[in-house]
């Protein structure tokens, strides 16, 4: 008998280090049931010159629902603001779910494109209640439902993915990697790192990282880590973006730009001497992508 809690600690630890990160539920998913597995984009994705800052729910006139019970923070909508709505978010609601040890939590929702009775009359929201519907106001290539979570005490906006029931969306494929390339100065130019390359310089090398759930998402990556010659050179999760003198970065300190060239995600700053890189990537539900490149570059 005595053997036992120790036993199950073993393997709590083993699974801990496996597992990404927990996921609770505290929120309901923002949309009706039946949309409920559709994501378009995830958290943290390039979107050229900043970190995506929710998650992407596609459609056109899906009904959204208050994730938890809440009250109205701030509401803008083109049918109230004379003249150009100041920002490209589209008719927005940010809902305010009270304190907690965190701060205030708060969600957000753009792209709306009509928003409730409820909603209108500034009336408390009931956890489930319909607040909108998703559209496609604002800067919006298409009709979706951009999602946030935003933490007071952190003044950090969190994957929203790490809030809700995992339950509801699928993600049976690791992340891969579609294309690798140095940066010659302002030119990106494809490599191929199975076969031999010549540098004629230390470039820096980047990669696009791309996440599938079930079929053709093209997803950002829940953490990716790099090592060359088996020292580490670069780790991020995107588990939450930090507000910190005046630009966001991830909570382990890289701002955007040392993250991304556009939706290329940084390897390393220089490969010229290395023999070896390698790296693993992965998405929230734990599928794993890891593999090691033997490199064969010709320096002239
Ligand atoms: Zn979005």
């Amino acid at each position: 008998m005595q053997k036992i809690p120790f036993l199950i600690l073993f393997t709590f630890a083993l699974a801990a280090a496996d597992a990404p990160a927990p996921v609770s539920a505290e929120f309901d998913w923002p949309v009706e049931k039946e949309k409920k597995y559709q994501i378009s984009s995830t958290f943290g994705e390039s979107r050229i010159d900043h970190f995506h800052n929710g998650i992407d729910l596609p459609g056109e006139g899906i009904k959204v629902l208050a994730p938890r019970d809440s009250r109205i923070l701030y509401r803008i909508n083109a049918e109230i603001t004379p003249g150009e709505m100041p920002f490209g978010g589209g008719n927005t609601l940010i809902l305010d779910h009270g304190a907690s040890a965190a701060g205030n939590t708060w969600t957000g929702y753009m792209h709306l494109n009509a928003v409730s009775d409820a909603v209108l009359k500034n009336a408390p929201l009931a956890r489930g209640e319909k607040i909108g519907s998703s559209g496609n106001t604002g800067h919006s290539g298409g009709a979706h439902l951009h999602f946030f979570v935003y933490q007071t005490g952190e003044r950090a906006v969190v994957n929203p993915l790490l809030l809700m029931s995992d339950a509801y969306y699928r993600d049976k494929k690791p992340p891969e990697i579609k294309e690798w390339g140095v940066l010659l100065t302002e030119k990106f130019a494809s490599v191929n790192p199975e076969k031999p390359f010549r540098l004629s310089s230390d470039f820096p090398v980047y990669a696009l990282l791309q996440d599938h759930g079930v079929g053709a998402e093209r997803w950002g990556v829940y953490d990716y880590r790099v090592l060359l010659d088996d020292k580490p050179v670069i780790s991020a999760t995107f588990d939450k973006i930090l507000f910190r003198n005046d630009s966001w970065r991830l909570a382990s300190g890289q701002a955007f730009e040392e993250i991304f060239y556009r939706n290329q995600y940084s390897l390393t700053t220089g490969v010229r001497k290395a023999k070896r890189l390698s790296i693993e990537a992965r998405d929230l539900k734990n599928n794993v992508f890891r593999k090691t490149f033997d490199l064969k570059i010709q320096q002239n």
